[in-house]
Formats: structure tokens, sequence, C-alpha cells
């Protein structure tokens, strides 16, 4: 680690934490720290998260953490890499209301006792299934995260755009989404190969009843799933179901069978699936 490295660690966490200089970033959990006080603090004040019960994803040495603890009311995080706890042990000595479990977030049942909002700089190389196991625990009310740049503008996308795709459907569906910012790659420790971005999603209410929502992401999925080709053929194949019969349902909707997935609105996705079962 350089000796510029180090400065910036001993002048965000202050000179006794040896621990912290130590620790060698490890690529294959996608380690990249953040290193900047003002952005740490502006994510925080974004997420709204004062008195709240907090969980973040991959504390890292805490560089986040030590901000959430003093706003909100709990914080229990999720870390995945043991060699960190030494760093994050100080922070829990001093902080009684955070937890440190050292589990993985993909393999671990996020705790249904109370509501939580998450805050988190997500490991990139699993954003989707941490952001769906999100959406599917209900007692999630919010997530501010940090995620690769692209990823952010294709989640906060409009339709008839090169962006938009499944997960951007699927993800407005049960969340109302917000980006909050860009963040320059600069402000991470090891500096990565791609810039970041910070988007906000609060929990909406469903519009679908549970056996619906699983129909609802299946047609979601089929329908972008040859981006070329037209809604219809997309949904015929997937589903083999008689390519008059899906028609008849979209002219009900009032969309043209030649259409593209990437032109359907949210809201005819949703019509449609109501409308689904009567082919
Ligand atoms: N939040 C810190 C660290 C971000 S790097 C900061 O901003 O500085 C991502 C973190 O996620 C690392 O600490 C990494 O060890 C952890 N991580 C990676 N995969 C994980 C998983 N499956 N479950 C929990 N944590 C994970």
């Amino acid at each position: 680690m350089s000796t510029k490295y180090n400065l910036r660690y001993n002048k965000l966490y202050g000179k006794k934490s040896d621990n912290m200089n130590k620790h060698k970033a490890k690529k294959h959990f996608g380690q990249n720290f953040l290193t900047d006080k003002n952005l740490l603090n502006k994510i925080v004040e974004e997420a709204g998260v004062e008195n709240k019960d907090v969980i973040e994803i991959g504390p890292g040495m805490g560089a986040l953490t030590q901000f959430l603890v003093k706003v909100a009311s709990t914080v229990t995080a999720y870390e995945i890499d043991l060699d960190l706890k030494p760093v994050l042990n100080q922070l829990e000595k001093h902080n009684n209301n955070l937890t440190v479990k050292y589990e993985d977030i993909l393999k671990t049942d996020i705790p249904n006792d109370k509501v939580y909002d998450v805050v988190a700089n997500i490991p990139y190389n699993i954003t989707s299934p941490i952001i769906f196991k999100l959406l599917e625990s209900s007692n999630i009310n919010s997530a501010t995260l940090m995620v690769q740049k692209e990823v952010c503008d294709r989640i906060t996308s409009k339709p008839g755009t090169k962006d938009y795709n499944a997960l951007t459907v699927i993800i407005n569906y049960y969340m109302e989404v917000t980006k909050v910012m860009n963040v320059s790659k600069k402000l991470f420790r090891p500096i990565p190969k791609v810039d970041s971005a910070v988007f906000k999603m609060r929990r909406r209410e469903k519009e679908l009843n549970d056996d619906e929502e699983k129909l609802f992401i299946e047609i979601v999925k089929s329908s972008f799933h040859q981006k070329r080709k037209t809604l219809l053929n997309n949904l015929s194949f997937s589903f083999e179901v008689n390519k008059e019969k899906i028609n008849e349902l979209l002219q009900k909707l009032n969309i043209n069978s030649n259409e593209r997935a990437e032109n359907i609105t949210l809201e005819q996705f949703i019509e449609l699936t109501k409308i689904w079962n009567n082919i």
C-alpha cells in the first residue's frame, strides 16, 4: 500500500488504526474502499436513516459504517472477509449500536424482525443478486446503494432508451427509484476501472398479488429475452402460446404487435400481467 493511501486512511480513521493500513484489498471480494469524508457524509445524508434500523452490506474497513452508527438507531453489517475482523471489532467496541455479522449476504436470511433501510457501497460483482434479494425482502423499506455507473444508468433509465431493460422494469415495479449522484473512481482505493454512482430506491405499494408478481417477472424477463425481436415473438417463444392469442391481449392494451419490449412502460407490463390469464 502506498504512503499516500496510508495518509488518506489516517485522515479518515485516525492514526491509531494500524490494522486498516495493513489490509490488502481483495479483488475477488470486490474490495474498493471509499476514502472521501464529504462523499461518505453525503451518502448517509441522502439515505435519510436518522434513528432507523440500518443494514449495511460489505462494511469493509468501516468507512461508511462509522458515519452510519452516528445517526442510525442500529446498524447490522454483513461482511464476508474475516481478515477485516480486527478493524471492525474496534468499531464495534466503540459503538454499541453496531453488530457485524461475518456472513455472505447472498447466503444469509435477511432478518424480518423489523423494517430495515439498507445503505451500502456493495461489491459490484454481485450487484444483481443483491438487488433481487433486497426486492424480495418485503421488510426492506429503502436501499441507498453505490453501484457501477452503467448499472445506475440502467436502473434509472426511461422506456425507449437503450439502457431500459428487464432489471429496470422489475426494480421500478417494487421500488421508486431516484439517482443520487455520480462518484468518480478516484475516490476509491485501490482505484477501480469503472466510475460509480449512488441511487436510492424506496418500496412502493404492491399492485399485484404474489402469484401475479411471479408471472410479471416471467413476462418481463421473456419480453426482453432477445432485444431485437418483437414483444410478441419473445413472449410466444417463452410461453409457447399462440401468437394470435397474445396479439389479442396486446391490442386490448393498445400495444402494436411490432412493438419491442424497450418501448413498453411499467404500467403496460403490469396491465399485461393482470389480463394474461385470459389467454
Ligand atoms: N463499504 C466499504 C467497502 C466496500 S468494498 C467502503 O465503502 O469502503 C465491498 C465490500 O463487500 C468488501 O468489504 C467485501 O469484502 C464485501 N463483500 C464482498 N462480497 C460479499 C458478500 N457476499 N457478503 C458480504 N460482504 C461481501
